[in-house]
């Protein structure tokens, strides 16, 4: 078991807690990265990424989060594998956490980038073509369906929202809801029924998802929620937008988050109810849920963190990065 001691602890791997970890390095924080169970976060779960700045070409999301990796330590950063079981935030920095591996880890400033899961429907043929015709993200992936047929599985604000932003692609788009009512807000049922590019399926459930010959989505396999009727849906993309859910299990009644889960920060900055504890990325973010938001909020935690260490309001202790 070893003692990890850091002006800049961040914990979770994704485009917002390695940006901080770039910025902290530069800024001599040297900090330390609790990487967690998915090294490089959401993106390494997806293929293409077309909208990240700075790259002309189609980029693979597992690419780039090694560029991230790899740009982050060569300026710095120590990177370890382990996940955060416990936090200790009461009595303000230094903060305390403690590894899946025993090691315990201790911060002048806490970087929070744990980042969000989408929700899964959890039905055959769903994880074997994410990627291939199945994802969580409209915003993300909408633009690989230009003039295709799609469908949208929810009944929510976001399923509503990603069903509308579709009709930017596709003229052809079915949302598909379990029920006979939508709960999102009136207003955008009313955007919705309007929009002549979008058809409601009422009522039913997604059974599977099933390739096609060219092992990409060919059709869903849906049944009536009522009568247990089968049928079928022919969809070249389909968007399972049923919710995410931030990963904030471990700050429960240590900082305040909303009803969703989400980490409350002060508006427009990263700053969480604790001095010292920052928070980045869509583990606070419930509405951009972007790589390139989720960097922009890693970068402002960084330079927020080096300010705070610089500030009168923290008495600086001795900070070595190996005290182990
Ligand atoms: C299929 C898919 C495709 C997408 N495509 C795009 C796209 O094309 N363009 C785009 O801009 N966005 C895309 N997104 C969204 C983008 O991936 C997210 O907005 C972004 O990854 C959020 O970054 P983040 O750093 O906040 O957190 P995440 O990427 O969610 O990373 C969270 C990190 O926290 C770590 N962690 C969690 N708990 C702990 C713990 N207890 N201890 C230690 N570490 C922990 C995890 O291991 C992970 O490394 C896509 C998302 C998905 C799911």
């Amino acid at each position: 078991m070893a003692i990890h001691r850091t002006k800049m602890l961040i914990i979770g791997s994704g485009p917002a807690g390695y940006t901080a970890a770039i910025y902290g390095a530069r800024a001599m924080l040297e900090p330390i990265m609790v990487q967690g169970l998915q090294p490089g976060g959401q993106l390494t779960i997806t293929t293409d990424v077309e909208n990240y700045p700075g790259f002309a070409d189609v980029i693979q999301g597992p690419w780039l989060m090694e560029q991230m990796q790899a740009q982050a330590e060569h300026v710095g950063t120590r990177t370890i594998w382990d996940t955060i079981v416990e936090v200790d935030l009461a009595g303000g920095a230094p903060f305390r956490a403690i590894g899946d591996s025993g090691d315990e880890y201790i911060g002048d400033t806490l970087v929070i980038a744990t980042g969000a899961q989408a929700k899964w429907l959890g039905v055959p043929g769903e994880q074997e073509l994410s990627g291939k015709g199945v994802s969580a993200c409209a915003t993300c992936d909408g633009f690989f369906y230009r003039g295709k047929k799609v469908a949208v599985i929810g009944g929510g604000n976001t399923a509503v929202e990603e069903a509308l932003y579709l009709t930017n692609h596709s003229d052809d788009v079915t949302l598909i809801h379990r029920r006979d009512e939508l709960r999102s807000e009136k207003i955008l049922q009313e955007r919705l029924f309007k929009n002549p590019r979008i058809s409601v399926l009422w009522n039913k459930a997604v059974e599977s998802f099933e390739a096609g010959t060219d092992g990409t989505l060919g059709h869903i396999a849906l049944k009536d929620t009522q009568t247990g009727e089968l049928s079928t849906l022919t969809a070249d993309g389909a968007f399972v937008a049923i919710g995410h859910a931030p990963a904030t299990e471990l700050f429960k009644g240590k900082l305040p988050l909303d009803d969703n889960g989400y980490m409350l920060t002060e508006p427009g900055s990263p700053k969480t109810a604790i001095p010292g504890v920052f928070a980045a990325g869509d583990v606070s973010d419930h509405t951009y849920r972007q790589a390139v938001t989720a960097a922009g909020m890693g970068c402002m935690a960084a330079l927020d963190a080096e300010r705070f260490i610089a500030s009168s309001n923290y008495e600086k202790e001795p900070s070595a990065q190996a005290a182990e």
